[in-house]
């Protein structure tokens, strides 16, 4: 930068890329940008970094990320793939117990395969729209330090005297032979509430210049936004699971790293019990039918684990909270929240079988095999032992003489019973839901299905969301910076009177209409010509949209 210094005919040095000098106000880079000549004032004629240095790799990088059009690529990709994580239903809505992959494919077909192989069933946890948000954040960032600092700073310097080209070349001036008293006019613009800078002969109104910063101000409010968002990836800002709890079972909380436990005490299913009132015979319905849930709630106990995280050490709970969750009434501890999802009864819980002989004859009382943890050996009457051989909770096929099971759930149970007569030789049967066999041969006794009971289970949805606050306050600045930047109008009016006649130039990032009709308010009253903007048709809807 130093060695390329643009020395302006006042005699002061400036860097490299300045349009204009920022001492006097001269043109001193005429074949600079020469298209936009409207720009000049943008940023008050600094030096841009984008726009002047392309030299080395790390040049090259600044200046695409600084550059507004890969900020609003990576902006635009971003609320694509925001849009596409929105097509099928993110994994946290899918039913527990399924495997994901095969659940997308099963139920979107192909598309929904690749949705899944691509991440977006867990789009605001993966890697890549976390980079995506993290590039766009770089963007802005660079985007604002590479215009907002020269910006900054050139409003900072202002000098009060500027040269006549400089006058000549803003939207609105004007050049008259009046004679003006300057500390008078101040005085009618300092009633307009503008600032004034007084250098001599020359002085410098200014208003509104908070305006300059809305852009800056707006881009903050970005960051902070995406800075809250990315948090999200962080274990322990944030949380969006589900629980699938049986009745009895204390489950640990996902998301905490073990550090809370919930149980389900109880879960309570009401239904009502509908009457079909064109219907005169109710009992003729099939009952299913007329079942629709009242009231559904969770009896649920919340315990913080204390224990260490020790591999192999047993949890040790200590109650923290206890409520009953129903919908739209939450268990709220700390800043998690427990919300009533839905419930499952497809479980089987236990299945309870008879004891036969080949005619029918029950013998002994029926045995219950609960099928989370069956026992081994079930007593029917003093002679009588009928033994679990084997025992698959989701039968798939016999293997090497044992069954093989598909899941641990109990979809479809099936058992291998050994029934020991005292003294006698021992027989075997193999039963599965609606289907038994005899393995044995001559078989003497018969194991008979008498019936099952379901489990009941809650699903709870688990919420915690410490970014809110973040998000919020992001969201705020970004309104800020937005109204600052679209009410606040920066207004600035340099005057002098060199060789006692009177000049006048005038630049405002907005509405020069409004503009030039304040500051002829102010010259009718010290009875001086009106100033004009020559440009308007041209320029009004252009420099509308400039910052
Ligand atoms: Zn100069």
């Amino acid at each position: 930068m130093s060695n390329k210094q643009i020395v302006c005919e006042c005699g002061h040095k400036n860097p490299e890329g300045t349009q204009l000098c920022l001492n006097c106000g001269r043109l001193i880079n005429d074949d600079y940008d020469k298209k936009k000549t409207t720009d000049v004032m943008r940023y008050d004629g600094q030096a841009i970094r984008s726009k002047t240095k392309n030299r080395t790799i790390l040049d090259r990088i600044w200046n695409f990320f600084a550059s507004i059009k890969t900020g609003v690529t990576l902006l635009v990709l971003t609320v694509i793939a925001a849009s596409i994580g929105t097509i099928f239903p993110q994994e946290y809505f899918i039913p527990m117990n399924v495997n994901p992959e095969q659940y997308y494919y099963e139920h979107y077909g192909s598309l929904g395969l690749l949705y899944y192989k691509l991440g977006f069933h867990n789009l605001y946890s993966s890697w890549w729209f976390l980079i995506l948000l993290g590039l766009v954040a770089f963007s802005i960032i660079t985007s604002s330090i590479d215009r907002g600092i020269p910006l900054h700073k050139s409003l900072k310097n202002q000098r009060t005297k500027k040269h006549s080209s400089f006058y000549k070349r803003q939207r609105l001036n004007l050049h008259s032979e009046d004679q003006v008293n300057l500390d008078e006019l101040s005085q009618s613009f300092k009633e307009k509430r503008y600032k004034v800078k007084q250098d001599g002969n020359h002085i410098l109104l200014e208003k509104g210049r908070l305006s300059r910063y809305g852009p800056y101000i707006n881009h903050t409010g970005l960051i902070i936004l995406l800075f809250g968002a990315m948090l999200r990836f962080l274990p322990g800002f944030y949380l969006d699971d589900m629980v699938y709890v049986k009745e009895g079972e204390t489950k640990p909380v996902p998301g905490t790293d073990r550090g809370y436990y919930i149980k389900n005490n109880d879960f309570i299913y009401e239904e009502y019990d509908q009457k079909s009132q064109s219907n005169t015979n109710p009992e003729s319905i099939d009952p299913s039918l007329n079942k629709i849930a009242k009231n559904y709630e969770t009896k649920a106990t919340l315990y913080k684990n204390s224990q260490e995280e020790v591999i192999g050490s047993d949890a040790n709970l200590k109650e923290v909270a206890s409520d009953s969750i129903k919908v739209n009434h939450p268990l709220k501890y700390d800043h998690l929240q427990f919300y009533q999802s839905s419930f499952d009864n497809s479980l089987l819980k236990d299945m309870t079988f008879n004891l036969k002989t080949k005619d029918g004859k029950a013998l002994g009382k029926p045995f219950t095999v609960n099928l989370e943890s069956p026992k081994k050996t079930y007593k029917i009457t003093d002679d009588l032992t009928v033994k679990l051989r084997s025992y698959a909770p989701d039968y798939e096929k016999i293997e090497n003489g044992v069954l093989a099971t598909k899941s641990p759930n109990p979809n479809n149970p099936a058992f291998v019973f050994e029934v020991t007569d005292k003294g006698k030789q021992s027989e075997f049967s193999f039963l599965r839901i609606k289907e038994s066999q005899d393995i044995s041969k001559d078989n003497k006794y018969d194991v008979k299905f008498a019936n099952a009971t379901n489990q009941w289970a809650t699903v709870l949805a688990v919420k915690k969301d410490l970014t809110l606050p973040i998000l919020f306050t992001g969201f705020v600045i970004f309104l800020l910076g937005l109204a600052v930047g679209s009410y606040i109008n920066h207004r600035r009016i340099w005057i002098n009177t060199d060789n006692c006649e009177f000049n006048i130039a005038a630049h405002t990032n907005k509405n020069y209409y409004g503009f030039s009709k304040e500051i002829n308010q102010v010259l009718d009253k010290h009875h001086i010509s009106h100033i004009e903007d020559t440009k308007q048709d041209i320029h009004e809807s252009k420099e509308a949209n400039n910052g």
